[in-house]
Order: structure tokens, then sequence, then C-alpha cells
């Protein structure tokens, strides 16, 4: 008989985990009948600016706009970066900015410089866990660390890393609006987790795709502005929320000491980012639109997420919780009482069938936890289907509960 051959996988290959929040792009779109999509991060269809951008592409591609570019980013994209970086608390200067191809890459680039196999990286539980799979992905030993309604609980980690007996080598977190919980990281614990991070040498992957996104309360300083020039922090941006996802745009700010690496391994990712696509960015933003356009989006992200927590009170008040987020995409929900015994792994699959989709607490957890809680994104639904959606989502927790 002949041996079977399988094919020689590295290693690694054992910790490419996937992520279920992806797959639930292909997986939706294979639906035939009519779902009220909470599960994916996307910004609403009707706020990206897709006149705009045909219009733009008229014009201003050249035959260099097919070409491949500087690694670093398109210079007219820099430019247009910086200027409008300039008058927020994120102003920074060209010997820290690369361009990347979206949050994602950034992710990458800062696990790929810093995540030796073995190293323990800290991520909050729950966590964004696509950002968890990419330090996975490069050997990390994750330690998940508890969050309450002001983010990750800073205090909990010095007794955490003890347990485990070894300093972290990164701590990846999400400080505003945090996916997928909603909930954001206070001043206090900013400034302890600057100190923990010091006294570690670890570093801070500061990722925050919807610190421009808040739509009530006040601004909290960000890592970059209370540790400047902070070469322990590596920040990670992206303009998949702000403008559209599809266009794959992003940014790392990091020390310039650190840039030249960044670089290094963006060239033997993929060269340089989506040069149309840059031209696209870079032009929007010159024409001074991404002001009013920000503005645009809290009003209406606002609106959504107070059109959320008002359906959820009114169907299924009493038998959840959630957390009430004050910028981003998403809430989280946690089930209470004969519901809590509910899965909401296994309910996504009635839900699915009733025509809601979200997604469960455990695809959201490296460990696998919070399978009484799930992640609704309240950014890409109007009202009205909120309304529709939780009903349904109402009607299969019913269901669910015959089964219990
Ligand atoms: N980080 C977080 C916290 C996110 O929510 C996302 C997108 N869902 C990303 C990174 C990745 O961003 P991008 O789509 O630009 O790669």
């Amino acid at each position: 008989m002949r041996p079977t051959r399988t094919a020689p996988v590295a290693a690694r290959a054992d910790q490419l985990v996937g992520s279920v929040i992806d797959s639930s792009t292909s997986l939706l779109a294979a639906q035939t009948h009519d779902v009220v999509r909470f599960a994916m991060g996307a910004p609403a269809a009707e706020v990206v600016p897709t006149e705009l951008f045909r219009e733009i592409a008229s014009q201003i591609y050249t035959p260099d706009s097919f070409t491949y570019g500087a690694t670093e980013g398109e210079p007219v994209l820099v430019h247009a970066l910086l200027d409008y970086l300039a008058q927020t608390s994120e102003a920074t200067s060209e010997e820290r900015i690369v361009i990347t191809s979206g949050g994602m890459q950034g992710l990458d680039l800062a696990c790929k410089i810093y995540v030796d196999p073995g190293d323990v990286v800290i991520v909050e539980s729950p966590t964004y866990t696509n950002g968890s799979a990419t330090a996975l992905s490069y050997g990390a030993e994750l330690l998940e660390a508890p969050i309450d309604e002001n983010g990750l609980i800073v205090e909990a980690l010095p007794e955490l890393v003890a347990a485990i007996g070894r300093t972290p080598k990164a701590i990846y977190t999400i400080p505003n609006f945090q996916n997928p919980s909603g909930t954001t990281l206070s001043l206090a614990r900013r400034k302890a987790l600057l100190e923990l991070a010091h006294a570690w040498n670890a570093v801070i992957i500061d990722d925050d795709p919807y610190g421009l996104l808040r739509f009530t309360g006040e601004d909290i300083p960000g890592f970059r502005s209370l540790s400047p020039n902070d070469p322990l922090l590596f920040s990670v941006r992206t303009f998949s929320k702000i403008l559209a996802p599809g266009l794959r745009v992003g940014w790392v700010d990091v020390d310039p000491s650190v840039r030249q690496l960044v670089i290094n391994a963006k060239q033997a990712m993929d060269t340089c980012t989506n040069v149309p696509n840059q031209h696209i960015v870079a032009e929007f933003i010159c024409r001074g639109g991404l002001d009013e356009h920000l503005a645009g989006l809290r009003n209406e992200y606002r609106t959504r997420k107070e059109a959320m927590l008002e359906s959820i009170q009114r169907h299924l008040g009493g038998r959840v919780s959630t957390t009430d987020p004050d910028g981003g995409f998403f809430l989280w929900l946690t089930l209470r009482g004969d519901d809590a015994r509910i899965s909401t792994t296994a309910l996504f699959e009635t839900a699915l069938a009733e025509g809601v989709a979200f997604i469960p607490g455990p695809a959201l957890s490296p460990g696998g936890r919070f399978d009484d809680a799930l992640r609704l994104c309240f950014a890409s639904t109007t009202p009205e289907r909120i309304e529709e959606g939780i009903i349904r989502l109402r009607r299969s927790l019913d269901l669910m509960r015959e089964k219990v």
C-alpha cells in the first residue's frame, strides 16, 4: 500500500485558526433568504461616498496610478493624511507613517516584528479575534485578560502575568469602542497600561479603527498623546471604518527607529498598498470632505445605536444585558436568567434560519469563552431593519428556549 502523502506544512500552520467573523461574509452572501446582518463590522452601504469615489476615479487616474508605488505609501496620500491628522490629537510626522493594506496588515506587521514563537501576548477577553489570530500565526502564547465597562482591567494584569511566570512581549488593545464589546479604556487605565508596558518592556499594539467615530461623551487622550515618541507604541489605523473597507487602505504610526523594519517586512508581504485606492483616499481628503463625512457618520451611528438599544429594550428587556457604547460599530449582548443556558453558537443556526445574523461570543475569544453572549453591529443596518432584526432575534431565542 502506498503511504498517504500529506503536504509538508510548516509547524506554524497549526496556529492558523481562520476567522469566524470574516467567514460570515461568504456565508451570508450564500443565503438566498432575507437576513438582517448584524454580523460583519462593515460601514453602512448608504454612507459610503460611492458617487464621489466614482467621480474622483474618473478624474485622477493617470498611467502612474497603475504602476508599483513606494512601499511607505503614495506621497500624495501620506501628505494628505499628515495634514488631516495635524488638526487632531493624532498629529504625527512623515518619518513615523507607513501606509498599509488595511488595519489587518498593520497588525500582521506588528506581530511579525515583535512576536517570536512562545512569546506571551496579552489580549482583551473578548477581543477582535482576527488580531489575536495574527499573534497566534507568529507562535504567540495568548493571555486573555478580562474587561469591564471601562475596557481592559489593567489592575488585573500583574497577577495574571505573575501566574504564568513570564512577562508579555506585547499587549494587544483596542482602546476606543472596542470590537466586540463597544467599551472604552478609561484614562487612568491607559496611563496604568503604559506604566506596565514600560516595566515589562512590552509593546502596546494600539489598534484604533473607531476612535474618530465617537458620537457621545468626550474624547479620552490616546496612548500617542499620553506617551509621545514612545518606541513601545505601535499604532494601527485604517480607513476601513471611516471610508470603506474594500479599499484596503490603512496606516501604522510607529517610532522612527522601527519604521524601516516595517517597510522591510511589508516589502516581503505585498510590495506596496493598492495604488489606485491610495489615490482615491488622498483626493477625498484633499477635497476637504473628511470632517463633514465623519460628522455625518457619527450622527447616523448614534441614531442606529439608540434604535438598537430601544428595540432590545422593547423586545428583549429583562432577558439580556447590553453595553452602551459611546462610538464605533458594536454592542455586546449577554443572555440572562434562563436564556443564559442557551449557547449563542447554537443560537446562530436558528437565528440565521429566522433571518438574522450576529457573531457568537465564543468566536470573539481565543479560548472560546462567552457562550452566553454575542456581538451585534448596529452600524450597517437602518433603524427599521434593526427593529426587524431584533424581533427575529427574540423569535430565535424563544425557539431555543423550547429546546433547553
Ligand atoms: N482592528 C479592529 C479592532 C477591527 O475591528 C478591524 C476591522 N473589523 C480591523 C482591525 C481590521 O481593519 P481592516 O479591515 O482595515 O483590515
